[in-house]
């Protein structure tokens, strides 16, 4: 090995040398992510996306974009790849989409789909928890109240590959329960406040329309989903022949 190739195999593990967004090297990155990167993320707009079908009980619904190019690829990066930097610019992202959907007098309470404690172990930590709090606190920079609260555990997840969509909703609607502490500030902090059910992907809609489905029916209303991505397929229909 010649010299330096050791110091530089060492230092990639510490600060990796390529962008998150675009795998291109040689560029200044900040959290991980190139200026062009950046800037393609920063320019995405918060919009209304519903799934086709939706199912039963899913609030409105909010996300920043497709869930394609950069945006998939940071997702994934933060995901899988243990790119754990990107939590704060991809919840500050989170909290920009939040802001953009609820009035702007109004107290947030920021809820979140949790990862199973499988998913949280491989991916050191729950990584939608981190999320929620990076746009907790994003939020209150900008002056906004926002609370964060948790009151939804995964359930261990059976293995879903096989299943078609009706079995994927039953299987949705088990997948979480209540935790007793956290479910009694979110039912004293829900009335006044806009409360928000925060994920990283829509795609059919059934694990937010499960996990909403479930806070309702514990007296924990919530106003509306909020997420990073939707999958292409369920954003608002274009023309096939433009
Ligand atoms: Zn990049």
């Amino acid at each position: 090995m010649p010299v330096g190739a050791l110091w530089q195999a060492l230092a990639d593990l510490v600060l990796p040398a390529s962008c998150a967004g675009c795998g291109g090297s040689g560029q200044t990155l900040r959290h991980e992510v190139c200026a062009d990167c950046a800037r393609a993320v920063e320019s995405l707009r918060a919009a209304p996306t519903r799934p086709d079908p939706a199912p039963a009980g899913l609030p409105a619904c909010v996300a920043l974009g497709a869930y394609d190019g950069r945006l998939r690829e940071l997702i994934l990066a933060f995901k899988e790849r243990g790119r754990h930097r990107l939590a704060r610019p991809l919840g500050a992202l989170l909290a920009e989409a939040v802001a953009a959907s609820a009035a702007p007098d109004r107290p947030l309470l920021l809820l979140y789909v949790p990862d199973t404690a499988e998913a949280a172990r491989a991916r050191h930590g729950d990584h939608m928890r981190a999320l929620a709090r990076c746009a907790a606190e994003r939020l209150r920079e900008a002056g906004r109240r926002a609370g964060l609260a948790a009151p939804l555990r995964a359930l261990p997840k059976a293995d879903s590959a096989h299943l078609s969509s009706a079995e994927r909703a039953a299987g949705a609607s088990g997948a979480f329960v209540l935790r007793r502490g956290a479910l009694e500030r979110a039912r004293q902090a829900a009335p006044g406040s806009v409360t928000v059910l925060l994920d990283d992907i829509v795609t059919t809609g059934a694990t937010l329309a499960a996990a909403s489905s479930l806070l309702a029916d514990a007296g924990v209303r919530v106003d509306g989903c909020v997420t990073l991505a939707a999958t292409r397929r369920y954003l608002p229909h274009r023309a096939i022949w433009p």
